[in-house]
């Protein structure tokens, strides 16, 4: 493909950019999974705007909605003002989510992103429990805030912050000593140590499925140990599900079915509907501690978001998207392993659930290779994993069969390359 020419970017833009040196051409159309870029090159979306793209580019059933808004002249910004639209995804999401879960909790607007989310749940545990460490995971991810980069396993991002980070302790996530070690019984033990060194934390931080890490998930009996060992010492438990939420993994949190409900919740990317920058934290009403205006700011409502989000949430009114997630995860899967069946000395393994997957290299740099290759047959995805051994696959979870097949051909295509 042809790319477009990137100068302005080189010549303005901080040497931080980081995706449009993966994805080098200067895009200016989408329409759900499918982006073209100023030359009219056609590429798929296998990438979603890192999970803020679940219902895809240019939604049409979420744009009449915002259209329809905008056209009555209705409220873009209010800081956390109340207004009819935030009213009306207030009512949604206790209808459509957390009322036939039959799960109580209020919602906070922490500002537009998902280290907003993080931050908020990390202070207001700090507050409520008095204490200041907080336990984390091998390989997580968390955001780029001074809290939320403690918190995060990743050693390249946090030599972003150039110096040591503080009030985080990290332990082993699930299968990190292998299958057959249950490291909650370790964590339980250096917590009741009193000669371990290891302080009783204010709350513990985990994903479900680290999107960032490589694709690690933890098994329902894990994040249930975890939740009782939160509970029996007076711990609080956060489920960061920015990346894997909003129907990521299948359902909509992705911890749904696995037997946890925990005090905090964090939300982001996808629950703005149409990649509106939108976060929310949910607490449980005995942890909604803090006084109003004890913690502030000026975008913490998006009115264009709270319409949208509304609106996204339809697609969670009956089981029919579950199981569309479900069919196409299939879809996915079984072309994956095809593929490491046919190219059995590329050695990878699987992981991931639902619509994110992704192939674990054994060697260094052919992840990355892989992305590269299908880049420039059109098609976008990245990697993951903290030597970005990963090469993952997140489309849009509203993606057509037909382009879903047209994305894993490119993909095939790429594996025949890396073979050869
Ligand atoms: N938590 C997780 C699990 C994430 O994947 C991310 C973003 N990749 C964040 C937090 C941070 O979200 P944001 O980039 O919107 O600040």
């Amino acid at each position: 493909l042809e790319t477009s020419n990137l100068e302005v970017f080189d010549q303005f833009e901080s040497e931080v950019r980081s995706y449009c040196r993966s994805f080098t051409t200067v895009f200016n159309k989408a329409k759900n999974a499918k982006l073209w870029d100023t030359q009219g090159n056609e590429y798929v979306d296998f990438f979603a705007g890192a999970g803020a793209l679940n219902y895809g580019h240019n939604n049409e059933q979420i744009r009449a909605k915002l259209v329809e808004y905008l056209m009555k002249d209705g409220i873009t910004h209010s800081l956390d003002m109340a207004t009819s639209a935030k009213e009306a995804f207030l009512l949604r999401f206790q209808e459509v989510i957390l009322k036939p879960r039959g799960w109580h909790y209020k919602i906070m607007f922490p500002g537009p992103t998902g280290t907003n989310a993080v931050e908020s749940a990390l202070k207001i545990a700090r507050k409520v429990t008095g204490r200041s460490t907080v336990m984390c995971f091998t390989n997580a991810f968390h955001g780029m805030t001074i809290g939320s980069l403690a918190v995060t396993g990743n050693t390249f991002k946090r030599n972003g912050a150039g110096v040591e980070l503080h009030n985080s302790v990290f332990m082993p996530y699930d299968g990190y000593f292998g299958a057959e070690v249950n490291t909650v019984d370790y964590i339980a033990a250096l917590l009741d140590d009193p000669g371990s060194g290891v302080p009783l934390p204010a709350a513990v931080i985990l994903e479900s499925l680290q999107g960032e890490g490589g694709l690690k998930a933890a098994s329902a009996d894990w994040l249930q140990h975890i939740a009782r060992l939160c509970k029996d010492r007076g711990i609080l438990l956060i489920v960061d599900d920015v990346q894997m939420g909003c129907g990521r993994t299948g359902s909509f949190f992705s911890f749904d079915h696995m037997g946890i409900e925990p005090d905090i919740i964090c939300l982001s990317k996808s629950i703005g509907g149409y990649g509106l920058p939108m976060a929310i934290t949910l607490l449980k009403p005995e942890i909604d501690a803090w006084m109003p205006g004890e913690h502030n700011g000026t975008f913490r409502g998006n009115n264009l978001g709270f319409i949208a989000a509304a609106e996204a949430l339809s697609y969670w009114e009956t089981p029919d998207f579950e199981k569309s997630i479900i069919r196409k995860a299939q879809i996915v899967r079984s072309a994956l392993e095809q593929m490491l069946k046919t190219y059995p000395e590329l050695s990878g393994e699987l992981r991931g659930r639902g619509l994110i997957q992704g192939i674990a290299f054994k060697e260094d740099g052919l992840a990355e290779r892989l992305c590269k290759n299908v880049f420039e047959q059109g098609l976008i995805m990245e990697t993951s994993g903290p030597c970005s051994e990963v090469a993952k696959l997140m489309p849009p979870l509203t993606i057509e069969d037909t382009t879903l097949e047209q994305g894993l051909k490119i993909v095939a295509a790429g594996m025949a390359r890396l073979a050869n």
